[in-house]
């Protein structure tokens, strides 16, 4: 059967309503039961699944190990722990129309999951969301991306061992699977990609009135004002942007630095490049690939015409593209109008606020900020007057690392957010109840009503 086909999405659904009907994914107990065993397999994975990051994007393996598969581990260690405490009834205070009563909020899961994920962190962009639905009680198909088909495979094989097929379904396909499974109601969305396919998917979820996180692009600005130790400053901003080849949601896209900083910034970005991965980055083992031919072409093109400070070689064949510095692109230029989600980072300079607000509200709600800067007056200006999913203050990209924060997009750059208690919250609808004996009633309450509402006041005054 054709996985892109009407019955046979239909019967996984129909298996998996099946199943969630008949409260096989209730049990606390059962869902940690099975995040333990999924825990112990990756463990004995570990090693094939970071063969499968190199496969597909040459990873190197620390950074395979740190961002994705710790990643995924700790997230597991972390619900394991909580699910129980978070998936009990949770008591709140009543109201006074409802008194006496007991208020309760109950985690309900929503029923059937749809996850897709993309390809440039393929193992934890589609394990974290999985995770998180699992935990909360939902069954889950999920749609890896094709552009990482090792790592796609790694993980159809590893989620079948673990799971039954009517709780999880793995579906391995292009953009035409991505589209049919869009044509049928689920009960939740969890799409990661690109802001465009993001649309897409909003539409057809709209349809039906399906409840969606998504976590999208777009063009994280970092700002340094020159008034932060500048080595470092140039080498924390070269590790976040040159992870995994520039293809990071959250790299910095683009750097605005203060017009008299800006030679001094260049230096050390360039003396920090050549520390990292060596004179020839194309012979570094730390230095990753792009995923396709397709994203070469992309970044060629944006590269064209444009004045080049370092870097600029590449290799179509090997998809090798070195890191590269652009000097001041143009406001309407690709690199600057569209997410570059490659190795190049434009370098450009601002003057005054004004110059600075002109950039930052051209490419606005990006998906995370930067700010480097010793200046609390100008750091709490810009984090106040600029919305973003994310940020950080003299580092970048780190915040995704910690599980006690959420984290997702706003406006274009996605919405709703995961990552730890987030993750379950998402895939939780929060079911209040209220709960009544018949020993009192305000007999205010009921027609025919008071004609004064003094008591009523009184009431509310002395409560
Ligand atoms: P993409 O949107 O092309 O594809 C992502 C997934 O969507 C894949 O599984 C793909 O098969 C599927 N898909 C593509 N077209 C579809 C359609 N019409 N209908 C249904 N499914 C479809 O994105 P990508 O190229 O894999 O990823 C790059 C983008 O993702 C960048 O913009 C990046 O910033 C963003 N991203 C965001 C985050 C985040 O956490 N916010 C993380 C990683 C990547």
């Amino acid at each position: 059967m054709k996985n892109s086909g009407r019955s046979f999405i239909l019967k996984v659904q129909k298996d998996h309503r099946i199943f969630f009907k008949q409260h096989k994914t209730d049990g606390v107990k059962k869902r940690i039961q099975y995040l333990k065993k999924l825990k112990k397999l990756l463990d004995k994975k570990e090693a094939s699944i970071m063969d499968a990051l190199f496969l597909d994007l040459r990873k190197p393996a620390f950074e395979s190990y740190t961002s994705e598969v710790l990643m995924v581990q700790k997230e597991l260690s972390l619900l394991i722990k909580n699910i129980k405490d978070w998936a009990a009834p949770k008591r709140v205070s009543g109201s006074l129309l409802s008194f006496p009563s007991q208020d309760f909020i109950i985690s309900e899961p929503y029923g059937t999951v749809l996850l897709i994920s993309p390809w440039n962190y393929p193992f934890q962009l589609a394990m974290i969301p999985f995770i998180g639905a699992i935990a909360a009680g939902n069954t889950a198909v999920l749609k890896p991306s094709e552009s990482a088909p090792h790592t796609a495979q790694i993980i159809e094989k590893i989620l079948m061992e673990v799971f039954p097929e009517n709780w999880v379904k793995v579906i391995q396909g292009d953009v035409t699977v991505g589209e049919a499974l869009l044509k049928y109601q689920w009960d939740y969305i969890f799409y990661t990609g690109s802001t465009h396919v993001g649309r897409i998917v909003a539409k057809a979820a709209a349809e039906f009135l399906t409840p969606t996180t998504l976590e999208l692009g777009g063009k994280s600005p970092c700002v340094v004002d020159g008034t932060t130790p500048i080595q470092k400053t140039a080498r924390r901003i070269i590790w976040g942007k040159f992870l995994n080849c520039g293809q990071t949601c959250i790299a910095p896209d683009y750097i605005l630095v203060k017009k008299d900083h800006k030679d001094d910034l260049i230096k050390a970005l360039i003396q920090e490049i050549e520390k990292a991965f060596g004179p020839d980055a194309k012979k570094s083992d730390d230095y990753g690939r792009l995923i396709h031919n397709k994203h070469f072409d992309k970044l060629k093109k944006d590269l064209h015409n444009e004045n080049i400070l370092f870097g600029g070689n590449m290799d179509r064949e090997s998809l090798y593209f070195e890191p590269t510095l652009v000097n001041e692109p143009a406001m309407d230029s690709r690199l600057i109008e569209d997410e570059i989600f490659g190795p190049i980072l434009p370098v450009l300079s601002y003057q005054t606020e004004e110059d600075l607000d002109l950039v930052l509200s051209k490419l606005k709600n990006p998906l995370a900020f930067y700010i480097f800067s010793s200046s609390k007056k100008f750091i709490n200006n810009l984090i106040k007057k600029y919305s973003f999913g994310g940020g950080v203050v003299n580092d970048t990209v780190i915040h995704f690392s910690n599980t006690n924060l959420p984290f997702g997009g706003i406006g274009t750059s996605g919405n709703g957010s995961y990552h730890g208690k987030y993750s379950f919250d998402i895939f939780t609808h929060a079911k209040p109840l209220v709960k009544r004996p018949f020993w009192f009633d305000l007999p205010q309450r009921y027609a025919p009503y008071p004609k004064s509402l003094k008591f009523l006041k009184f009431l509310l005054k002395k409560l």
